[in-house]
């Protein structure tokens, strides 16, 4: 087979580069380990940046995201006996989405605009500094070859494509914690998203729609969830998140989904090697308290799609050839924030850390141009920033 751009995982990095290719004119065909079904009800990222919601929107995806996804103005961040609202759209002029990736996935798949080989495995890239081709086995068993022009990395943290695009510099940051997350078939207990800071641990109270909510506890490395029964995870919820403050209360509910988040930075430059580009978690990974990772992945394809429609259409490598720059300077500043988030909201069991962490909250939650900084820096900068 022969396309212009094999693009390697069906996530939204992958399927959201085939349909910005699609829509501009360039041929793409998508390979996949996973099945349709597994890689749609993967349970992941809820938040949408603004500039993620219009670019979705100009490209024909943005309709039952307006229709069924929810605006926030802003977040609540908690203390002990301190509940804050930050209003995103007064401070920075922008607000977020809430809408499941699951949800963009769907919309992803429902456009039609990707040729899919699902279920795919043994999948290597081979030539990649000219005439790249893709090997692998069909989902019936038969030996593939794919020859494009360029292939897109857009296979996670664990595909292929980042391997083969080292030699390069990686930088990582492990961090000593991780979130137990939940799934809950429970209407919200709050309008928009709380962050709390406790010094038994940080909690996230954030919701999926009006009657699904997704919470989050901080929790030791190496965490069984099986330590953690549906009762004790409320009661520490309810505790970290101020149940009982100025009448707040959290409803619990049938929980559906119980899964352990280890947290990491990582960043691999440059993002490309020869005719082989990296985008999304592939090329980089970050903590998401920030929730920044499915945005990057937006941003990054986005930037990319531009870069080979240019290149493959217009005969035009300029794009190209700074791509790996322009996104990094995006992915450095999210990598930043979501660091800067992590690391002021995490128990990290050192008296001096907590003082700092709290002066820091005390500042953002005071003062106009620190609640600014996290405003414009959550509600997203602009693609291209
Ligand atoms: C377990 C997990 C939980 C997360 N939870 C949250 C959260 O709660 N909140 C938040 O804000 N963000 C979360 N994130 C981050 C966010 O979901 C990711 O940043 C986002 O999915 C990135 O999209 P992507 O397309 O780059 O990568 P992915 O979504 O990982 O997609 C990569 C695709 O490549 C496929 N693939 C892998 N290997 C191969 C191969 N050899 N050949 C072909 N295909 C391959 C994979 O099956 C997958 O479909 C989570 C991420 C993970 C991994």
């Amino acid at each position: 087979m022969r396309t212009q751009v094999a693009i390697i995982g069906a996530g939204p990095a992958g399927l959201l580069l085939a349909h910005l290719l699609h829509r501009g004119g360039v041929d793409a065909v998508v390979i996949e380990t996973r099945s349709q079904e597994y890689v749609a009800a993967r349970i992941r990222a809820g938040i949408l940046e603004s500039s993620s919601v219009d670019l979705l929107e100009s490209v024909g995806l943005g309709e039952r995201l307006r229709a069924e996804g929810h605006e926030h103005r802003g977040i609540y961040l908690q203390l002990p006996g301190e509940r804050h609202h930050l209003d995103f759209v007064d401070l920075a002029g922008r607000s977020v989405w809430v809408y499941g990736q699951t949800e963009v996935q769907k919309d992803l798949v429902a456009a039609g605009t990707a040729q899919v080989f699902y279920e795919a495995s043994q999948v290597e890239l081979h030539s990649l500094q000219d005439r790249p081709y893709v090997t692998f086995t069909d989902s019936s068993g038969a030996a593939q070859r794919l020859d494009a022009d360029v292939i897109a990395g857009c296979d996670g943290s664990f595909g292929p494509s980042r391997a083969a695009a080292t030699p390069g510099e990686r930088y990582e940051r492990v961090y000593p914690y991780s979130w137990l997350g939940i799934l809950a078939d429970v209407a919200p207990s709050t309008d928009e998203l709380i962050y709390a800071w406790h010094p038994g641990g940080f909690a996230l109270h954030s919701m999926r729609s009006e009657t699904v909510s997704r919470l989050y506890l901080q929790v030791p490395n190496g965490t069984d969830p099986a330590d953690w029964p549906d009762d004790r995870i409320w009661a520490e919820l309810a505790t970290r998140l101020g149940h009982g403050q100025d009448g707040w209360k959290l409803t619990p509910g049938p929980v559906t989904d119980k899964s352990v988040l280890p947290m990491r930075s990582y960043v691999q430059t440059p993002m490309r090697r020869g005719r082989l580009f990296l985008a999304g978690d592939a090329a980089h990974i970050v903590p998401p308290t920030g929730a920044k990772g499915l945005n990057l992945a937006v941003a990054d394809v986005a930037l990319l799609s531009r870069a080979l429609v240019a290149l493959l259409i217009d005969g035009d490598a300029r794009l190209a050839d700074s791509y790996s720059d322009d996104a990094l300077r995006r992915v450095w500043r999210c990598t930043h924030f979501s660091w800067w988030m992590t690391t002021m909201l995490h128990a990290s069991g050192d008296p001096f850390d907590a003082q700092l962490q709290l002066s820091q909250l005390r500042w953002v939650t005071s003062s106009e141009a620190g609640a600014t900084g996290l405003a414009e820096n959550y509600a997203g900068l602009p693609i291209g920033f």
